[in-house]
């Protein structure tokens, strides 16, 4: 599925008014909250390697600042929009909400191929990105982080622009950084962690035991194959995964590890020893107790919602189950854990490290996977405790619950002037 930036930013707006209608929320911070705090609208100009100028659009939205500091990636793509930047930031206010962080929301982007552009292009075009947007980032104002097609390279950048320009040396400008300077022990597993929390906590609930649990996960990139290994560890039985080249299938269970070493030499999961292929819609529909949609956006969806033989979904991707699945799913008693909570691990971890870089005293990956277990454990009694107290599903909760503390802060800080 691929909607427009427009579509997303009024399905965001939908999920935001239906979390309203459930608190009873008053318009005015309806129409307060449906509007991004500011908008900055920039032209990048780049010198290319031939020595041609192109001009490229950049944006950073900041949708709320109740709760603290903005924060949210940037993402470099050909076809970003304002719209789909403005969705984005929103459902970075949600996020940061539901896990108690003293953050608010906010998203970047450039509209550019990255695909098509040489290390030293693109190191140009985040420095001149970073000046245009200068004044209203900082440690203590908007935090931006890695996203689509950006990374630690991209933060290390941002970190050193920001700092010649500002006159010191500033890491808490950017999380996601390279460890080297700053970066936080644990990053690169950190979602991956959240999801398999998530997996374990919602065992505990249901009545599922964790050991053998059966575990079906789509997408072996970063947040697919670290969630497959922990669960794993954990003693789960990972019996299917798949990537963009198709699934592999072992009822007995497949070790994550080894899998992932095919996939380094061969560049695909599939042909695995001893498992059937198979494909990602067969994947999705396979009898499990829990899948693991940590892919793309809009895998499950009206076509196949009512194939679904998963007792539980946790959304370790960026909205997988479209609206019109979730009913269906709510309707056959499916159980969705959704990307808000589940895949909060990363922006939790970042939090750690901007904690880190403004107190200049580091910890090891024990201690920060031990600070986000923590954290995951306590967002997801919260969001069931509001899934409780409404009879709603975790989705609905996770919104209720964090657009109530929004809502909170706001009144509480009072109108200026
Ligand atoms: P990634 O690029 O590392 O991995 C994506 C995986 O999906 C790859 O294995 C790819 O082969 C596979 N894939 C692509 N097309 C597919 C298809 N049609 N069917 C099945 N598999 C397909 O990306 P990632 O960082 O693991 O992110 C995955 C999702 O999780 C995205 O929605 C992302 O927005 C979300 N997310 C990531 C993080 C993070 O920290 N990385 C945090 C929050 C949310």
């Amino acid at each position: 599925m691929s909607l427009s930036g427009k579509e997303f930013l009024d399905s965001a707006i939908q999920q935001f008014e239906d979390a309203a209608d459930i608190l009873g929320l008053e318009d005015s911070f309806r129409e307060m909250l449906k509007m991004p705090k500011r908008t900055l609208i920039v032209s990048v100009p780049v010198r290319m390697d031939d020595g041609s100028i192109k001009t490229f659009m950049g944006v950073r939205v900041q949708h709320s600042d109740a709760l603290g500091p903005f924060k949210g990636g940037i993402r470099y793509y050909p076809t970003v929009t304002v719209e789909e930047v403005t969705a984005l930031a929103m459902l970075m206010t949600w996020k940061t909400a539901v896990m108690n962080l003293p953050y608010g929301g906010a998203k970047g982007g450039v509209r550019c191929n990255p695909k098509q552009m040489s290390l030293n292009e693109l190191e140009r075009l985040t420095r001149r990105y970073t000046a245009m947007i200068y004044n209203i980032i900082g440690p203590h104002i908007d935090i931006p982080a890695p996203d689509v097609y950006t990374d630690a390279q991209t933060m290390a950048w941002i970190m050193d622009t920001y700092s010649q320009l500002r006159g010191e040396p500033t890491p808490a400008v950017v999380t996601g950084k390279p460890v080297n300077l700053g970066g936080c022990e644990g990053r690169a597993e950190a979602t991956s962690y959240g999801v398999a929390v998530c997996v374990r906590e919602s065992a505990k609930k249901f009545g599922m035991p964790l050991k053998n649990a059966r575990i079906a996960i789509q997408g072996y990139g970063n947040v697919g194959a670290y969630a497959a290994e922990i669960l794993y560890d954990w003693g789960a039985k990972i019996i299917a995964v798949s990537d963009s080249k198709g699934g592999i299938l072992s009822q007995d269970g497949l070790n994550p590890y080894k899998v992932g070493e095919h996939k380094k030499k061969t560049g695909s999961v599939v042909g695995f020893n001893n498992t059937k292929k198979i494909t990602n819609e067969e994947l999705l529909e396979l009898e499990c107790d829990f899948l693991i949609p940590a892919a793309l956006e809009g895998q499950i969806h009206k076509g196949n919602a009512d194939n679904i033989r998963a007792k539980v979904i946790i959304e370790g991707a960026n909205g997988p189950v479209t609206p019109e699945a979730d009913k269906i799913l709510n309707q056959k008693g499916v159980k969705v854990i959704p990307d808000i909570l589940a895949s909060a691990g990363g922006v939790t971890v970042s939090y750690l490290e901007w904690v880190q870089n403004l107190q200049r005293f580091y910890w090891t990956r024990e201690e920060v996977l031990r600070k986000l277990d923590d954290k995951m454990v306590k967002a997801f009694n919260e969001v069931a405790q509001y899934q409780e107290k409404y009879n709603i599903d975790y989705r609905k909760a996770a919104m209720a619950l964090a657009v109530e503390r929004v809502v909170n802060a706001i009144k509480s800080r009072g109108l200026w002037p």
